[in-house]
C-alpha cells in the first residue's frame, strides 16, 4: 500500500509557526461553512427560488436583475429573470442572451453557504450526484399547485430525495413552493407536508431532520422576509433564510486525521510554481506541514496557503483552500482527485471496498467505473452481499442475490483495477457508472 513506497523528502521545509490550529479556529470564530444541494421536479421553481434568495440577500444587485428582466421581457418570459441569477446553463439564455458571472455563494449572520449545483440543467442527475456527494443538507422544492405536486412525487421528487439520502445526506428542508397559485391554502400545505413527511421517513430521514416552509419564490414570501399580511399570514414559522441559519453547526471532523481531496492543480509563477485547491474534508493544516499525496505515496509540504484568495496561516475541515506546495516535482505525482493527508495518519490505498448503494439500473456482478468526487477508477461489482430495507438498512430477502433492481438499496463489494489501489475510506460517498450512465450511488462502509 503506497505508504511503504514513500520516499524520504529532504527538501527544506517552509517555516512552521507551530500553531495550535484548533485553538486559532476557536479564537477566529469564523462563520460556519455549509454546502447544500437544491433538488426537486423540473419546473418546481428551484432556480427562481434561489435567484430570489440571492436577490433578497443583496448578493445580486437591482441593476443586474433589471437587466435580466429586460432581456427576459424581450423574449416574452419576464418571470425567468430571477431564475437566471443562478441558472447559467439554461437553454433560453443560450439563445443569444449573454450574462456575466452568476453566483452560488451567500452569507447569513451565522453561516457562509455554497449552493452546490445550479439547478435547471437538462443533464440534471449527474450534476446533482456531484452536488450531493459534497452536500451537508438538501433543499427539496415542491410545486404546491394542484396536480403538479402529485406528478412530481411520482417522478423526480422521490428519485432525488432517495438519491441524496443514499449518499449520506441527513437533513432536508422542504420548500412547499408556488403557494400563491393555490391562494395560500393552509390545507394544501398540510396535505403536502403529511405526504412528503411519510415518504421521507420511509426513505430513512429522521423526523427531527425534516422541516417544511410554505413559500412563493416568484413573489418572495417566507424566503428572506415573512409574509405577515393577507392570505399568507397564517404561517408563523421560520423563513427559509432563518431555517438555513437554524442549522446546528455541521459537526466538522476537525480533530480527525487530515483529508483533503485535490480539486484542481495550478502551475503558477516563480514564487509558487505548484499549487492545488480543494476542500478539507477532515482535520486541519498549517503552513509548514508535511503532507503525503495518495495514491502516489509521495511526501510534500505546505509552503503557504490561501483561503478565498487571502493568505492564511492555517485552515480547518469544511474550508476550501489553495495550498502552495513544495518540492516542485511533487507535480509529477499529483492528479485531480488525489487525497492529501498527514504522513503520520495516512489514508490507505485500497483495491476493494464495500458500499451501501441505491441502484438506478439493474446491478449484477458487472464492470463499473467508481467515482469519488473527481477521482475515478475502473473496476467491477464483485459481489452483491444483500438487498437492504430502505428505512432500517437491515438485509432482507435471500443472501447474495444475483441481481439488484432499480430503486433498491444493496450492500455490494467493488473490486478496482490496477495494482496500487486508490485512497478510499468510510464515510466517503461513491458513485458507480457504467456505459456513461449512473448505475448506483452510496456510502462506503
Ligand atoms: P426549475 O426548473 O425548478 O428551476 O423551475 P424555474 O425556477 O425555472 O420555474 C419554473 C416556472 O415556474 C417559471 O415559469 C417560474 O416563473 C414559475 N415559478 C417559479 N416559482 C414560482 C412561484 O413561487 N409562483 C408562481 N406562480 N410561479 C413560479
Amino acid at each position: 500500500q503506497g505508504v511503504e513506497a514513500m520516499k524520504v523528502d529532504d527538501t527544506p521545509r517552509a517555516k512552521s509557526k507551530n500553531l495550535d490550529v484548533l485553538a486559532e479556529y476557536e479564537k477566529a470564530k469564523t462563520k460556519n461553512a455549509a454546502n447544500f444541494v437544491v433538488i426537486g421536479h423540473v419546473d418546481a421553481g428551484k432556480s427562481t427560488l434561489m435567484g430570489r434568495l440571492l436577490y433578497d440577500l443583496k448578493v445580486v444587485d437591482q441593476r443586474t436583475i433589471d437587466r435580466y428582466r429586460k432581456e427576459a421581457e424581450k423574449m416574452g418570459k419576464s418571470s425567468f429573470a430571477l431564475a437566471w441569477v443562478l441558472d447559467q446553463g439554461s437553454e433560453e439564455r443560450a439563445r443569444g442572451v449573454t450574462i456575466d458571472i452568476a453566483t452560488n455563494k451567500f452569507e447569513t449572520e451565522k453561516t457562509a453557504f455554497t449552493i452546490l449545483d445550479a439547478p435547471g440543467h437538462r443533464d440534471f442527475i449527474p450534476n446533482m450526484i456531484a452536488g450531493a456527494s459534497q452536500a451537508d443538507f438538501a433543499v427539496l422544492v415542491i410545486d404546491a399547485n394542484t396536480g403538479s405536486f402529485e406528478s412530481g412525487l411520482k417522478g423526480q421528487t422521490k428519485e432525488h430525495a432517495l438519491l441524496v439520502r443514499s449518499m449520506g445526506v441527513q437533513r432536508i428542508i422542504i420548500v412547499v413552493n408556488k403557494l400563491d397559485t393555490v391562494a395560500w391554502s393552509e390545507d394544501r400545505f398540510t396535505e403536502i407536508s403529511t405526504q412528503v413527511s411519510a415518504f421521507l421517513t420511509a426513505a430513512g430521514f429522521l423526523s427531527k431532520n425534516i422541516s417544511f416552509i410554505p413559500t412563493s419564490g416568484l413573489h418572495g414570501d417566507n424566503i428572506a422576509r415573512r409574509s405577515t399580511e393577507g392570505d399568507a399570514a397564517w404561517y408563523k414559522g421560520p423563513t427559509l433564510v432563518e431555517e438555513l441559519d437554524n442549522s446546528e453547526p455541521i459537526a466538522r471532523a476537525l480533530s480527525k486525521p487530515l483529508r483533503l481531496t485535490v480539486g484542481d492543480i495550478f502551475r503558477g509563477g516563480v514564487q509558487n510554481p505548484i499549487s492545488i485547491s480543494g476542500r478539507i474534508e477532515s482535520g486541519s493544516l498549517q503552513a509548514g506541514d508535511a503532507l503525503l499525496a495518495q495514491p502516489a505515496g509521495q511526501k510534500c509540504f505546505i509552503k503557504a496557503l490561501d483561503i478565498d484568495s487571502e493568505p492564511s496561516d492555517w485552515a480547518v475541515a469544511g474550508q476550501n483552500v489553495t495550498l502552495h506546495l513544495g518540492p516542485h516535482d511533487i507535480e509529477q505525482h499529483l492528479k485531480v482527485g488525489d487525497v492529501l493527508c498527514s504522513p503520520k495518519e495516512p489514508i490507505a490505498n485500497v483495491r476493494e471496498f464495500t458500499a451501501k448503494v441505491l441502484a438506478f439500473e439493474f446491478l449484477t456482478p458487472m464492470s463499473v467505473d467508481m467515482h469519488r468526487g473527481r477521482l475515478h477508477t475502473p473496476g467491477r461489482i464483485r459481489e452483491i452481499i444483500a438487498v437492504l430495507d430502505k428505512g432500517t438498512g437491515m438485509p432482507m430477502g435471500k443472501k447474495k442475490p444475483r441481481i439488484v433492481k432499480p430503486g433498491q438499496v444493496a450492500r455490494v463489494v467493488v473490486e478496482l483495477e490496477g495494482e496500487g489501489g486508490v485512497p478510499l475510506e468510510a464515510p466517503g460517498r461513491v458513485v458507480l457508472r457504467g456505459n456513461g450512465e449512473t448505475v448506483a450511488a452510496g456510502l462506503l462502509e
